[in-house]
């Protein structure tokens, strides 16, 4: 499979490609607090919160891609591509 980053680069999401795999829930809360997230089909801010809300009480192991070019990382959550921007320091 292969998911069209926002940059334009072609991911390959394999488990050979996979570049990390959250197994814990204070990953995902590490993670959260370390990124932007920019959740893709959603208008309203409220429908954010919902599926950021989502992503954060998901399945426990959540596998991540990451673009080689723009350093995105890209997950799912209920079927919807979910990117992870990480911020410039
Ligand atoms: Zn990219």
């Amino acid at each position: 499979m292969k998911i069209q980053c926002k940059c334009g680069e072609e991911v390959v999401c394999s488990s050979a490609s996979q570049k990390y795999r959250w197994t814990r829930q204070e990953d995902w809360e590490r993670l959260l607090d370390a990124v932007d997230s920019e959740i893709e089909k959603l208008d309203s801010d409220e429908s954010k919160e919902r599926a950021i809300m989502a992503i954060r009480y998901s399945e426990k192991s959540t596998e991540v891609w990451e673009c080689p070019t723009c350093r995105r990382l890209i997950t799912f959550n209920n079927s919807q591509v979910v990117y992870l921007s990480v911020e410039k320091a």
